[in-house]
């Protein structure tokens, strides 16, 4: 059997063809040795796409593929008569009484291959999407980078009762402050260290956290705005306690 280059195995492997084409295409391949390698690579490309996609997608997502690709255009338009400004007629009937000269199998397959470049356009923004919020949520972090770069930063000593050695910068034009901590004992057993910001009497939890083997914490960066009077850290049940339960261990003025 000679090789038909027009029926698509890129087609094929994207189930962009219908069962008829499909048949046709799976006939020819059994005796193309082109077609039939093609048609096992591309498979192997769109089971790879498939498998990138470890998230399941979101619902709706299958409706909103199959609405764009029912949009994409067929076939590309006539093109365009160049001179707008000639308004005679017979120039449209001319465009009229010309045959339309593409057979029924060119049709077909310039639709698969529309069909199929839609498919992996569509797979491929969900791919990039999704590799693009898994970034973001891992590393987005805007208060720490400000910090970096801040010009305004200032070290607040922790008051000279505080235990373990403390290291504070914050950053007015940030509104952030960096808390780093080491040389803290283990909290007692079933307890954690909890940061709290204070403004006045009030207390805003930061984070609850333990430290290493060596005493040294994670460091912390928590938003601070004008009036917070003090970063604080007191040791707390596990889990942390929605106020401090305990006198604060480590105080670091802010003002
Ligand atoms: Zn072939």
């Amino acid at each position: 059997m000679a090789h038909d280059p027009s029926l698509s195995t890129a087609a094929a492997a994207l189930h962009a063809l219908d069962e008829s084409e499909l048949r046709e295409l799976e006939e020819h391949a059994a005796d193309c040795a082109e077609c039939s390698t093609e048609l096992v690579e591309f498979r192997e490309t769109a089971a790879r796409l498939g498998a990138a996609l470890s998230v399941e997608p979101p619902a709706g997502m299958r409706d909103a593929v199959l609405a764009t690709i029912g949009s994409v255009r067929q076939l590309p338009p006539e093109p365009l008569p160049q001179e707008t400004t000639a308004p005679e007629l017979p120039a449209v009937q001319e465009l009229a009484a010309q045959p339309i000269s593409l057979d029924s199998r060119r049709r077909t397959t310039r639709r698969n291959w529309t069909l199929a470049v839609a498919a992996v356009v569509a797979l491929l923004t969900v791919v990039g999407a999704m590799f693009f919020i898994g970034r973001s949520t891992e590393q987005a972090d805007p208060l720490r980078d400000c910090l970096a770069t801040a010009s305004d930063e200032r070290t607040m000593p922790a008051s000279p009762s505080s235990v373990g050695t403390v290291t504070t910068t914050d950053s007015a034009s940030c509104g952030a402050a960096l808390v780093q901590i080491s040389g803290v004992p283990a909290a007692p057993a079933d307890h954690t260290y909890q940061m709290w910001v204070i403004t006045g009497d009030q207390t805003r939890s930061v984070a609850t956290m333990d430290p290493d083997d060596t005493g040294t914490m994670p460091d912390v960066v928590t938003a601070v705005h004008v009036g917070d009077t003090a970063v604080g850290v007191t040791v707390e049940p596990a889990g942390g306690s929605p106020v401090p339960t305990s006198e604060p261990v480590i105080v670091v003025p802010l003002v």
